[in-house]
């Protein structure tokens, strides 16, 4: 067997909020191109976690690598264009516009960027190709999650599952390599579930992209993910496989005891 690149290190990440210890020396990795799972009680510091990986919180200690470079405390969109990014619940404003213009709207991305840099006199039909290219690319993000017969709809007419649909769609836009998803599930009807999950495998299958999840149901977890973290009071309880992670007394008790 090959072994696998680590895209994602974690090593000793605290967070602190004036007296509370929201993650308190958290270390893991992240294989490459893994569904790795990332469990824990409510108030386990999963979402602080995320927040300091991404640049929206500063860690208060700790270092986060991605692919070899420290990322700690960059900014958001900085390590978005690295590749690295998290699906963020839709903004009120966005509501009033269209999917498709939410999508050639998407934060973050590279081609963002590179489309506000060439607005510029004289460069009038590079910026026609480029918006030509992102309406494409919005276009075959939104056919590959099946939501493109929403395109002219108002993202604020969605039903929650094609929201979060639209959420990871956009969140595609940036063209990631490794993507954070935050109880992506949540609100979602079974069958939206289903597709959600089976276009998290393509993208891991077809790209090589790599995901972390949170998620509070254990068996889509132990189904789905190839390797599972499970954070209690701030810290890496423990990891591994799901059938061991099953077994462990200690996990069992951190969900029961609360
Ligand atoms: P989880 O996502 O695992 O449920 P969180 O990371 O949301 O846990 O929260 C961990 C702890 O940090 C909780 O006690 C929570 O109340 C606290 N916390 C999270 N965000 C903040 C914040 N912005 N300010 C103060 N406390 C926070
Ligand atoms: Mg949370």
């Amino acid at each position: 067997e090959v072994p696998r690149g680590v895209p994602l290190r974690v090593s000793g990440l605290r967070k602190e909020f004036g007296g509370i210890t929201a993650v308190d020396g958290a270390t893991f990795e992240v294989e490459e191109g893994s569904l790795t799972g990332l469990i824990g009680p409510n108030g386990a510091g999963k979402s602080t976690t995320f927040n300091c990986i991404t640049g929206v919180h500063e860690p208060t200690d700790g270092t986060v690598q991605f692919r070899g470079e420290d990322i700690t405390g960059a900014r958001p969109h900085a390590i978005a264009n690295r590749g690295l990014v998290r699906t963020f619940q839709i903004a009120r404003e966005l509501d009033e516009m269209t999917v498709l213009e939410n999508m050639m709207l998407a934060p973050g991305g590279q081609r963002g960027e590179s489309i506000t840099r060439s607005v510029v006199p004289g460069l009038r039909s590079d910026v026609v190709e480029q918006e030509t290219d992102l309406r494409e690319e919005a276009w075959e993000t939104l056919e590959f999650f099946e939501i493109d017969h929403l395109a002219d709809e108002y993202a604020g007419n969605l039903s929650g599952g094609q929201r979060k649909l639209l959420e990871l769609a956009r969140a595609l836009m940036t063209e990631p390599d490794m993507m954070l998803l935050d109880e992506p599930f949540a609100g979602v009807n079974p069958t939206l579930e289903e597709k959600l999950l089976d276009r998290i495998h393509d993208l891991r299958e077809q790209e090589g992209l790599t995901f972390l999840l949170v998620e509070h149901d254990m068996d889509l977890i132990m189904e789905n993910c190839e390797h599972v973290i499970v954070m209690h009071q701030g810290r890496v309880l423990d990891e591994g496989p799901p059938e061991a992670i099953k077994e462990n007394e200690e996990v069992i008790e951190a969900y029961l005891g609360g």
